[in-house]
């Protein structure tokens, strides 16, 4: 695997030094060098590395001046830096630890003690990039449908609630698709519960292939679907679901499910302060006008229209 160091120091002795001692226990596939902080951090933010030796005396940008910059950069905040300071440095030692190095190694160094304290923050760097990743990759887990690839109902409730906020304060449009496939039981019935879940899987595909980047789609359970529509009139959520309906009626299957002919149901609304206070009323909404696109026949748009409860269909 590789890995690089960054050594920053205005003595090329004492860079060089360094280098050497590192390359004998080959420790680093690449090494960086700089002759000041500002060199130092203009080579860091093209070259990522895994850790910094820093000295604290240097010509115009400093050691303190260098770590006070990385402070200010949250993505280079991970890198552990080694501070190299004089014998007897007791007090700029604190304050190069309180300024966030995470070591210090006094000049003239000892060999196999700088390589001891490398090999260690080289350590727990790796340590804290395995967590970091793990919980992303969790966090990414708790917010996704593992059929399908979409947002699960969970993360959808989270991110509608955080719109219908939105729309409260700043007044933008927000609109809402729900989704239910079309006698899905009979696919089941059918082709059986393994195909079942390849026309649910086909299904997400065309819901997010219909959808702008900023649009939210979520599996809401079983055979529902919901998507949010932030910054959408009800006019451009509906044609939204039309198109949705349209490339799922036109959806051709192959293998097994090759004589399927699939159609969804879709309702929609649209929030309105005034009238709809909460996400399950504005939940509701949707719903009920799914179900009267089931009532009135199925492969529909019906939506909800404030001014016309009762006659909403395209
Ligand atoms: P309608 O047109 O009225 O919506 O009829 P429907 O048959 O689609 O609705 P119903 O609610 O009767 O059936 C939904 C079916 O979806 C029943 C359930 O077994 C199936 N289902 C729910 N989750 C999954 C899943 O993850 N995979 C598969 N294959 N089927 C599922
Ligand atoms: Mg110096
Ligand atoms: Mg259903
Ligand atoms: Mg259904």
């Amino acid at each position: 695997m590789s890995s690089s160091v960054l050594i920053i120091d205005d003595s090329v002795t004492v860079r060089e030094q360094i280098i050497r001692t590192l390359e004998s226990f080959n420790l680093f596939t690449r090494y960086y060098e700089a002759e000041d902080g500002l060199e130092g951090f203009k080579k860091l933010l093209s070259s990522p590395v895994d850790i910094i030796l820093c000295d604290l005396e240097m010509p115009r940008i400093d050691g303190f001046k260098f770590l006070s910059m990385l402070k200010a950069r949250p993505d280079l905040q991970d890198v552990p830096v080694i501070i190299l300071t004089g014998m007897n440095d007791r007090e700029r030692k604190i304050k190069g630890l309180e300024q966030g190095a995470s070591d210090y190694i006094t000049k003239p160094f000892d060999h196999e003690e700088l390589v001891a304290r490398v090999k260690i923050h080289l350590k727990i760097k790796k340590l804290q990039d395995d967590l970091k990743r793990s919980n992303e990759l969790l966090l990414e887990l708790s917010n996704t449908d593992h059929l399908t690839g979409l947002f699960n109902r969970r993360y959808m409730m989270e991110a509608l609630d955080k719109e219908v906020q939105r729309s409260i304060r700043k007044g933008g449009n927000l609109s809402l698709i729900m989704l239910d496939i079309d006698h899905f039981k009979r696919v089941n019935d059918n082709y059986g519960h393994l195909q079942g879940d390849v026309v649910l899987q086909k299904v997400a595909l065309q819901l997010q292939k219909e959808l702008r980047n900023y649009d939210c789609a979520a599996r809401y359970g079983g055979e529902e679907f919901v998507a949010i529509l932030p910054d959408s009139t009800l006019n451009e959520a509906v044609l939204a679901a039309e198109r949705i309906r349209l490339a799922v009626q036109e959806t051709s299957f192959s293998g097994p499910l090759s004589e399927l002919n699939l159609t969804v149901s879709l309702g929609v609304a649209c929030f309105y302060p005034d009238q709809t206070s909460t996400v399950d009323g504005f939940i509701k909404l949707a719903d009920d006008v799914l179900y009267r696109a089931k009532a009135n026949g199925r492969n529909r748009v019906e939506f909800h229209d404030p001014e016309n409860p009762d006659i909403s269909s395209t």
